[in-house]
């Protein structure tokens, strides 16, 4: 029979698999076992939301073979069971999120060099063909009168035909693979040490995985047994349930070692690092619930993508009843993964139910405060790791500050931080306004590119030369999160670029004025000069030692320009601009000297060159930028 082509990216974890050096190889039973366990979880699932399915909870189950003579180790489940399509489609190809990533970490030609991540990932089905050197996979449907046999040798393809098979469920049959120089296959064969590799990793399955397990019990004392009889022992071999079955999340916390919250988490959502919190907690009283939640330590690949799904996995009294249930977790924390078991909710209900009932809600209103309490505390006693998380999460805090109109703003705010002139690190606003003094009148901030670019800016001198800290804004949305703040215990957010970001004496606006006026011819006439390039054209109060700058009027910025025309593609989206000039520049006063001198062309050039700059500084595009450099080695003749 022709053998089937496996899909490119599978053949190649395949053939990763086994030529694996890979000194975890034991990793292969745990993630067999957790495929048995989510297929039996699927049966159980529809047995409770199907009238028609009747198979009872208590005969769930996974049983575990090994047979020496063949040489063969098999894993049975009486789970949900493929079809023929099904074998085809899960076992032929990777659809897997955790195998898609695990194929993305490895890059191309590196694949056989970092092989070492294998017992990171849940990397799946194929880690059999770690151990195994042919695998067969016979499965029956629940519902279904036919039974299917799936097997492969490797990497060269695989068949499918039909087969026999009494109850539905899955047996996969590894034929394991004779000892080699260094490697011992022999004791994937031997009955303790797949009770170890049971302890070890698949302990809190929730159904019982059964073995023969050799066992010793005294022989009966013979009848003639004389006076010097001493009990004998005999080994005999008896069925055993081998793991504990108690979900990691029903065991005290007490008794629960962080290396055991860590491998849980790794294995159960496809993540290669330590997760960089835990959270075990329960509710009691209204509703009653356990709750397993971690914060991981970096950003899923797709978590800033429409693709990310957030959502918890929920249980009911140990059954999964929705493996990513969206109302448990506000948007704000999404990154948030784990589990929550309730027997509250009654076990029928259907998934549009679930969405509006009560108990959801308590529970989900419970976690986002316990969520936040467990990242303030972070903040507080671990700063570093605190760091860690906000450069994976924190621009989801932000936006969370953003949306639904500000809604959660005095919930997150606490959690923000910004990079800050102060100690040129990220600060709290509590530390912010801690060490601020009583006269300074706002909670300044200036938005760029990068803290170096903000520092140079013009528009930053007299704030910084006040002694005022300045929030560095270097991500698009900043600036719609001051906005949304407002304020901060009675004082404004303010922009290092707003004219009043000073208040002024009465003597300091008179001289303003009396500049203003000074400066009104050169002013029209530069605004003639750039026509609707620039909204206005004003003598600056922002302004000191630098000659120009570029500022908005209204309510959009530049900053919130260039992020929308980022987002949107859009390029007539425009903020009111407002070309600055500083009175007392040299550069200002070589132009105003040409325009009273009625020198236009010269004058022209100057204004043409102030826009220039003033574009370059506020990383607005150039629009003539060949104009732009002619006009420079011009006036350097
Ligand atoms: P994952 O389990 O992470 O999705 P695997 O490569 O381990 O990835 O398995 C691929 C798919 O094959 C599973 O998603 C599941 O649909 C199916 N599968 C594997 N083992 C079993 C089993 N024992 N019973 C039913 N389906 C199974």
């Amino acid at each position: 029979m022709a053998k089937k082509q496996f899909k490119a990216e599978s053949k190649r974890l395949m053939d990763l698999m086994i030529n694996s050096i890979y000194t975890h190889k034991e990793i292969f039973l745990r993630e067999i076992i957790s495929n048995a366990s989510d297929a039996v979880d699927k049966l159980a699932y529809k047995a409770l939301t199907d009238d028609q399915v009747k198979v009872k909870r208590k005969d769930f189950g996974i049983v575990i073979v090994p047979d020496k003579t063949a040489r063969t180790l098999t894993v049975s489940d009486n789970g949900i069971g493929m079809t023929r399509e099904e074998l085809e489609s899960n076992l032929g190809t990777i659809a897997k999120s955790g195998s898609f990533h695990f194929k993305q970490e490895l890059g191309d030609e590196k694949a056989a060099n970092k092989v070492d991540v294998i017992g990171q990932f849940g990397v799946g089905f194929y880690s059999a063909f770690m151990v195994a050197d042919r695998v067969s996979v016979i499965s029956k449907a629940y519902g279904s009168d036919e039974a299917w046999m799936w097997q492969s040798e490797g990497a060269d393809g695989y068949t499918v035909t039909p087969c026999e098979k009494a109850g539905a469920g899955t047996d996969i049959i590894m034929h394991i693979k004779d000892n080699a120089d260094e490697e011992n296959y022999d004791q994937y064969l031997e009955s303790y040490k797949l009770q170890e590799l049971i302890h070890k990793y698949s302990d809190y399955i929730r159904y019982p995985i059964r073995m023969e397990v050799e066992d010793y019990r005294m022989k009966e004392k013979p009848a003639d047994a004389g006076e010097d009889y001493r009990p004998e022992w005999e080994s005999v071999l008896e069925w055993k349930t081998v793991n504990s079955m108690v979900p990691i999340w029903q065991r005290q916390k007490s008794k629960v070692k962080k290396e055991d919250y860590d491998a849980f988490y790794k294995e159960k959502f496809g993540d290669w690092q330590e997760p960089l919190c835990v959270l075990h907690t329960s509710g009691e009283g209204a509703v009653e619930y356990k709750a397993l939640l971690y914060i991981p330590s970096q950003a899923p690949y797709d978590f800033y993508t429409r693709d990310y799904e957030k959502g918890l996995q929920l249980y009911s009294s140990g059954v999964l009843i929705m493996d990513k249930c969206a109302d448990l977790l506000p948007d704000h924390f999404r990154f948030v993964r784990g589990v929550v078991d309730s027997p509250d909710f009654s076990l029928n209900i259907s998934r549009e139910m679930l969405q509006h009932t009560r108990q959801l809600k308590v529970i989900a209103a419970n976690l986002e405060k316990k969520v936040k309490a467990e990242l303030l505390k972070l903040q507080k006693d671990d700063r570093e790791k605190y760091e860690k998380f906000w450069e994976a999460f924190g621009m989801q805090i932000k936006v969370g500050v953003v949306s639904d109109y500000g809604q959660h703003k005095d919930l997150l705010r606490e959690l923000l931080l910004f990079r800050s002139s102060a100690e040129g690190k990220n600060v709290t606003l509590a530390e912010y306004k801690d060490r601020m003094s009583q006269e300074q009148p706002y909670y300044y901030y200036a938005s760029g590119e990068s803290a170096d670019k903000i520092d140079r800016l013009p528009q930053v001198e007299r704030i910084r030369d006040k002694g005022y800290e300045i929030l560095y804004l270097t991500q698009d949305v900043d600036e719609f999160v001051m906005q949304a703040l407002g304020e901060l215990d009675g004082k404004k957010f303010k922009s290092v670029s707003d004219e009043d970001a000073l208040p002024q004496s009465e003597e300091e606006k008179k001289a303003a004025e009396e500049k203003a006026e000074q400066g009104k011819e050169m002013v029209d006439f530069v605004k003639q000069t750039l026509g609707e390039k620039v909204k206005q054209v004003r003598i600056s109060k922002i302004l000191k030692s630098g000659a120009v700058c570029m500022t908005a009027e209204g309510s959009m910025t530049l900053e919130m320009e260039k992020y929308l025309r980022k987002i949107e593609g859009k390029s007539d989206i425009r903020a009111e601009r407002v070309l600055e000039l500083n009175p007392d520049a040299d550069a200002v006063q070589a132009l105003r000297r040409a325009v009273e001198a009625g020198d236009e062309e010269l004058a022209g050039k100057y204004a043409k060159l102030l826009y220039g700059q003033a574009l370059l500084l506020a990383e607005l595009p150039m629009e003539e930028p060949a104009d732009f450099a002619a006009l420079v080695c011009e006036l350097m003749k």
